[in-house]
């Protein structure tokens, strides 16, 4: 139905990795996955599940592979990414569609999706001449003290259905130029567009010379195959994306094993609306963060914090702009708000406003849409909820598109609201007022690894470190200095002198 057969080859994609026409029954079997779009439910094929024993043998060759590449010279790595860069430029269109089919994103999002790897392949190119540490002054004469970046070895990814290829682009590219090998094991609802990447990851392989076999590999599965790769000591970094519930499932054991864990986990966003707002900024900025991606981002913003002097106005707003968002099929022109991912998400939407009903919250919209046209997908209203208090069903991350409003006096009032939920990912305040904004991002504001004036909490740059506190994982990925977690620091002392001094000035002569 959505001409997937022609897309992957396009891509490249082997066909005996993809079976359109295998005939099993609709939930994984043993070595089969089944693969439906959320746009209509309708099942796009069956792709091969990866066995824990198939984790094992790929991680004996990953780390085959990364004794091999540590030696290649950065630059040098830096080329393949270039290359594999290249590759997406040219089946950008083909590989943004297959991401809004299987993830159910709208066009431009899917689109942005891939945007977001070629952007995240040029920030690498150039990091990897940019591998740099420091030198230090030394205490004792004739040495020199400095700090070297090292490949740190085999790096093991775990990634998300709403991201289903830039999180992976984000964690393989810096992985890569920093010399390390790479395993993947994407989400088990978004295994196609994995298979894309990695065909598209070979191609470019093919026109490089000097890369060992097995550099970077996908094995598609559900959580146990992750589980596979979360307990080889051969993995040095597991970067999970994904729920808390899996990072509390993940973090320990990768601790137990003495491994390196970098959690990008859930969100709970929001926004403050001050009374020197621009409200008409706000409301574009709310509504983008609330509604787009029909709430399945995890920088989705779920709480707006409104000052009461205009709190009426602003909800009057909101409420006339939610009512008039475009639901529908994501590949058509002028949908802003696509699918949930399946039924799950429409239950978990349902059982949390029915919580919010419960402890005093009004709702508008959060209803099932588009059920006759598509009785086999999960389209939903946008809701917004007022609430009267920072409610227990307020705390908690619901993957859908649920707004809660929130009314307050003083900014302090809104700041420890703000505060006041276990997760700490992204946050933003609307003000025109400078103080305002400047204590907002400040030490005694927000407690988010975001915070951002006058743009809302979603769609970050890949420049910037990405990552949050608390609940979300405390871990950082993408630009900045993000790529030190994908490296191991050698502090090495070199004497050049004919003394041996000690540090300190502790005597051991002899
Ligand atoms: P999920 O936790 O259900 O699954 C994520 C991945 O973890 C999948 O590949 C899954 O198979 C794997 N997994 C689950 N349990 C595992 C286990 N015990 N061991 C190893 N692997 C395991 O999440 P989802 O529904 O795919 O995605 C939505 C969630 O991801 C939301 O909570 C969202 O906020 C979060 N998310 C966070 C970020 C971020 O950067 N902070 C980005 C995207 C999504």
């Amino acid at each position: 139905m959505h001409n997937i057969q022609t897309l992957l080859t396009d891509l490249g994609v082997p066909s005996a990795a993809y079976n359109a026409a295998y005939n099993a029954t609709d939930n994984a079997t043993q070595n089969g996955l089944a693969v439906h779009s959320p746009i209509d439910g309708s099942r796009l094929g069956v792709v091969h599940a990866a066995s824990a024993e198939d984790m094992r043998a790929a991680v004996g060759h990953a780390q085959t592979a990364f004794l091999a590449w540590r030696q290649v010279p950065a630059p040098r790595r830096g080329e393949l990414v270039r290359l594999f860069g290249a590759e997406l430029r040219r089946h950008k269109a083909s590989l943004a569609r297959l991401v809004a089919i299987e993830a159910g994103k709208v066009s431009s999002e899917g689109e942005g999706e891939v945007q977001e790897m070629i952007d995240i392949c040029d920030f690498a190119v150039g990091l990897s001449r940019q591998l740099h540490g420091l030198t230090i002054a030394s205490e004792r004469p004739g040495h020199r003290m400095m700090e070297q970046w090292l490949p740190l070895g085999v790096v093991g990814i775990i990634s998300a259905f709403n991201f289903p290829v830039a999180v992976w682009a984000w964690n393989a590219t810096l992985a890569l130029v920093c010399g390390n090998s790479c395993v993947w094991k994407p989400s088990e609802k978004t295994p196609l567009t994995a298979l894309a990447t990695q065909a598209l990851f070979e191609r470019a392989l093919l026109q490089f010379d000097g890369a060992p076999a097995h550099l970077s590999q996908v094995l598609n599965g559900a959580a146990p195959v992750g589980e596979a790769m979360v307990d080889d000591h051969r993995v040095a970094l597991i970067s999970a994306t994904g729920s808390t519930r899996m990072g509390r499932a993940v973090g320990p054991r990768v601790a137990a094993r003495f491994g390196r864990c970098l959690l990008e986990l859930g969100g709970n966003n929001a926004i403050i609306v001050s009374p020197s707002a621009d409200l008409e900024l706000a409301v574009r900025g709310i509504l983008f963060g609330a509604y787009g991606t029909a709430g399945q981002r995890c920088t989705t913003t779920r709480r707006v914090i409104i000052h009461t002097s205009i709190h009426a106005e602003l909800l009057a707003r909101l409420e006339r702009a939610r009512a008039s968002l475009c639901i529908g099929n994501p590949l058509e022109m002028g949908t802003l708000i696509g699918p949930l991912i399946d039924q799950a998400a429409f239950d978990a939407m349902q059982t949390a406003l029915e919580a919010a009903r419960a402890q005093g919250g009004e709702v508008s919209g959060g209803g099932r849409a588009l059920a006759q046209q598509y009785p086999g997908a999960w389209y939903a209203e946008p809701a917004l909820v007022r609430m009267p208090a920072q409610t227990d069903v307020v705390k908690q991350e619901t993957f859908a598109p649920i707004l809660y409003a929130l009314p307050y006096d003083t900014l302090e009032e809104a700041i420890a609201l703000h505060n006041d939920v276990p997760q700490g990912l992204s946050s933003a305040i609307f003000t025109n007022d400078l103080r305002e904004a400047e204590i907002f991002i400040s030490a005694v504001g927000s407690d988010c690894g975001i915070a951002n004036v006058n743009i809302g909490t979603s769609g970050a740059e890949i420049g910037g470190a990405f990552g949050g506190e608390k609940e979300t994982g405390g871990g950082r990925e993408s630009g900045s200095d993000a790529w030190r977690a994908y490296m191991r620091r050698a502090t090495n002392t070199i004497n050049y002198s004919r003394s041996l001094p000690l540090a300190q000035g502790v005597k051991f002569d002899i």
